[in-house]
């Protein structure tokens, strides 16, 4: 019989994918004789078999979770319901993958009307009892019975109304007994049963609703985000209860072993006194700051530091710990890795393998590369700053610059950002309903809770950034407005986030872009030392191009002349030469266009320096550079003096069903050689005057898009190769360049073997091959793709991550045919997935020489492409 519940004394940390992360480390902490409650584990297979089973909990499974809670009587000397001595549990969900948040808890259960009289008797603490017990009916009631848990909250609030009690804490028995009546009533009201006395039937209720939050709906969103396979399934851990709620000698916490902001090597946390661990991440108390501990309880601190000590040495991470300290004695209840931002990735990765504790190849291997974005974007420009109006001040939740307009619901903001606006959500608090509202907005103020707070974690782990707990921020949710003092911020004004400062400003604020130093220049040095392939970028402007080398790129991949035909002073050149009739009128227009091509490539390979440049001849359909509208027309035909219905004819005419299949790309070459002509000109013009005037040494690469047959690239090459030697015949300059092609249409990775014949260098158009190998419009398949997510068709959508046994097939097979002919080859991939981790894995295992990405994504690559040199446990160093 397969065994679906563990002891703690049966697991390890090894075991998370069937205990779930906080099981395991649970199993962990035990072994290595730390104080852990004692408890079982419900394994995630018994989760997925709950769902295969048609939501229904096996009996085999009922009775190992029952002879399992006899084991935990037995140890403990207490029994579940147990009039004079009860035992009360925990029942806590456990991914395999930390899910914060999203998933459901239920404390203090076991408790029903008499063992809560035991439980007074017996601790001689009514007060402790009763408070337990409301605590148990009101969470009970929310996660389990579904009932709202303001119902609950409305309850509270009135008591200590009546009573004039401000804080919880100050509620007597009799205040408690009186909620608890009332508590049970409302149960009573919605389920039309009383609340269940029998603790063995609420055990299973609880286990059987922590399984299905596995899939409520916001787990599923949070899932999707974070691209958790939704197959895992939950563990859930059954733990005997230690109360912090038992007077003043106890208490509960979360601390982490190093600052999850900065990653400055600082014990950094929070506590309460006499209180549940739900007070401290509510929100409702203001806890304090863990080093205030210290003074509070000096044994306690220091066993607690001691133990932090143990499990980052263990563990070889941070470690983000929950605690609780019951009538003087110290308790672990969970450790975890700890979520940080980017920057704090960053410095504790550095700074443990200063510390000896992990190598560089365990340091670069800490770090995602997608995480590693958040480093890269901008900040506030500093004279900006200066002069912006500073309104508030809050917690720097998480770090990092925010601008946008103020929405006060999640609904709000996801809507507004999806007409385009930037947004900043502005809550009281947040709570795990508003995640769609935090992921759309730009950043998030809150004005209560603390720096472990809902919006803190959360916000810290998507990296966006956050001010928490701004108090003198007064929302009025239903005005759709804020106010401080006499300040009125309204729905859709402006206002600027500081996370690293906690700062509110007033307004629009400018930003200016990051730079790599400190520890994250360490990172870049050390991954550079361990990869293999080169990285290039994808840019066709002078800015993106330092940009990019700012970032370390070490050479452009693809420069897409195109776009440069957009800008402003030569669109009518181009729209000229498209719509002309004759050759020398199509040549007259491209006259026109050749200076500022020229110019273009000029200010490319300065920015470059000496580094490869690949440009990539004019790619898309001439019909793109077009007006449609009548208007637009007959300005057209004003400003080129032609006649307005001709224009519109030769327009009509350039029409196609599938332009991406159409006149696009080396078609137009062959049918109209001079505009290739013109571009190779400004080129082989642009690289002598570098190397001329600047010394800079320049080969250009030239790259012909969309080649499906090796005839056409002959006849381009031998295009290109005519005009570059009669421009250097005329100046009396040698001048070496390549000539080498895009694959990006699957006859072309076919016949790669007779297209190497004519090219020095094969680039891969991934984007076009996706397209062109699936069939799937890469313009239309928005409108599906998510769906074919949705039903697991796909993991992920394929013009993102490569499709390796597909698209990644050809690709292999093009490499191997290309070298077939020409062995030296150069190889690269400069499609969108070029910047994706997971297929930058792919490129080096198939052994690209480089692969091409966005400027900001250069970083990403860098450190993407060492992970798979270590990943694929070779020994390739440069
Ligand atoms: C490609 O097709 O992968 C490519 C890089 O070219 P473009 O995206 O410009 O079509
Ligand atoms: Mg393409």
């Amino acid at each position: 019989m397969k065994k679906f519940v563990y002891s703690f004394d049966e697991g390890n940390k090894e075991m998370k994918s069937l205990l779930g992360g906080k099981g395991a480390n649970l199993a962990e902490m035990s072994k290595i004789g730390l104080p852990v409650p004692s408890g079982f584990t419900i394994t995630t297979e018994a989760c997925n078999k709950y769902y295969e089973d048609g939501k229904s909990i096996d009996p085999s499974i009922k009775e190992m979770i029952f002879s399992n809670l006899d084991k935990l009587e037995k140890t403990t000397n207490k029994k579940l319901g147990d009039l004079n001595n009860p035992l009360l549990v925990s029942v806590r969900s456990g991914a395999v993958i930390s899910m914060p948040g999203m998933m459901d808890t239920v404390l203090n259960l076991g408790l029903n009307d008499e063992a809560t009289e035991g439980l007074g008797n017996l601790t001689k603490n009514p007060r402790f009892a009763y408070d337990s017990y409301r605590r148990f009916i009101q969470m009970f009631g929310d996660v389990v019975l579904g009932i709202s848990k303001y119902k609950f909250d409305n309850v509270l609030d009135k008591v200590k109304e009546a009573n004039g009690i401000e804080d919880d804490t100050e509620l007597s028995v009799e205040n408690l007994k009186e909620i608890v009546n009332k508590y049970k009533d409302i149960v009573k009201k919605e389920t039309k049963k009383g609340f269940p006395q029998d603790p063995k039937e609420q055990l299973m209720m609880a286990v059987t609703a922590v399984f299905e939050s596995w899939n409520n709906a916001r787990a599923i969103v949070y899932r999707n985000i974070n691209e958790i396979p939704h197959h895992l399934g939950t563990a859930v851990n059954i733990q005997s209860m230690v109360f912090g709620n038992m007077g003043e000698s106890s208490g509960t916490g979360v601390a982490f072993t190093r600052n999850p902001s900065t990653g400055e090597k600082e014990l950094f946390g929070e506590f309460l006194i006499n209180a549940q661990g739900e007070d401290v991440v509510a929100g409702i108390r203001t806890p304090k700051a863990i080093s205030e501990l210290k003074d509070i309880m000096p044994n306690i601190y220091t066993e607690f530091v001691e133990v932090t000590k143990i499990l980052e040495k263990h563990y070889k991470d941070m470690q983000d710990i929950e605690f609780t300290i019951e009538n003087d004695k110290l308790y672990l209840l969970q450790t975890r890795n700890g979520k940080r931002t980017a920057k704090a990735a960053v410095n504790i990765a550095v700074e443990m393998t200063n510390e000896g504790l992990i190598d560089k190849k365990a340091a670069l291997m800490r770090l995602n590369p997608q995480q590693i974005d958040q480093l890269l974007h901008p900040t506030f420009k500093l004279d900006e700053l200066e002069k912006a109006r500073r309104i508030s001040k809050g917690l720097p939740a998480s770090p990092g610059a925010a601008t946008g307009k103020v929405y006060f619901t999640s609904e709000e903001v996801v809507e507004a950002s999806r007409r385009g606006e930037k947004v900043i959500l502005v809550r009281i608090e947040t709570s795990p309903e508003d995640i769609e509202g935090m992921v759309s907005a730009e950043g998030i103020l809150t004005t209560r809770g603390g720096m472990t707070s809902h919006a803190a974690v959360v916000a810290r782990g998507m990296g966006k950034c956050c001010v928490a707990g701004c108090g003198e921020i007064k929302v009025d949710e239903h005005n759709k407005v804020f106010r401080i003092d006499d300040i009125e911020v309204k729905e859709g004004d402006f206002i600027s986030l500081d996370g690293n400062s906690g700062i509110v400003y007033e307004g629009i604020i400018e930003t200016k872009s990051a730079e790599l130093i400190g520890s994250f220049g360490k990172i870049m040095e050390w991954a550079d030392e361990i990869r293999s392939l080169k990285i290039r970028t994808n840019a066709d402007t002078p800015r993106d191009s330092e940009v990019a080398v700012n970032f370390g790129a070490e050479g452009i991949g693809l420069c897409r002349t195109e776009h440069m035909f957009f800008k402003e002073n030569r669109i009518l050149a181009v729209r000229e030469m498209i719509v002309a009739k004759t050759k020398e009128e199509r040549e007259k227009a491209l006259n026109k266009l050749l200076p500022f091509q020229k110019e273009d490539f000029i200010g490319i390979f300065e920015a470059m320096e000496s580094r490869p440049v690949t440009i990539r001849l004019l790619d898309p359909p001439l019909h793109e550079f077009l007006p449609h509208k009548d208007e637009d027309i007959k300005a057209l035909a004003d400003e080129l003096n032609l006649d307005y219905n001709g224009l519109r004819e030769t327009i009509e005419d350039l029409k196609e069903f599938n332009p991406m299949l159409g006149h696009r790309g080396c078609r137009l070459a062959i049918t109209y050689p001079e505009i290739y002509q013109m571009q190779v000109r400004a080129i082989i013009y642009a690289a002598i005057h570098v190397i001329q005037e600047k010394d800079i040494k320049v080969e250009p690469e030239i790259m012909i898009p969309l080649i499906c047959h090796e005839k056409e690239l002959e006849i381009i090459k031998k295009l290109v190769n005519e005009t570059a030697n009669e421009i250097m015949r005329e100046e009396n300059v040698q001048l070496k360049y390549k000539v080498g092609t895009m694959i990006e249409i699957p006859r072309a990775a076919l016949t790669a073997d007779e297209i190497a014949n004519h090219a020095e260098f094969f680039s891969f158009g991934t984007n076009d091959l996706t397209q062109m190998t699936f069939g799937f419009s890469r313009d239309d398949s928005g409108k599906f793709i998510n769906e074919y997510r949705e039903k697991e068709v796909f993991e992920k959508d394929p013009f993102a991550r490569l499709d390796q046994s597909g698209v990644g097939k050809l690709v292999e097979m093009a490499i191997k045919l290309g070298r077939s002919t020409r062995k030296d080859i150069k190889l690269g991939i400069c499609g969108e997935h070029g910047g994706d981790p997971d297929s930058i894995d792919f490129c080096h295992r198939i052994g690209l020489d480089y692969v091409s990405c966005s400027p900001f994504r250069v970083p990403i690559a860098r450190l993407a492409a060492a992970q798979a040199v270590i990943k694929n446990r070779t020994d390739e160093c440069r």
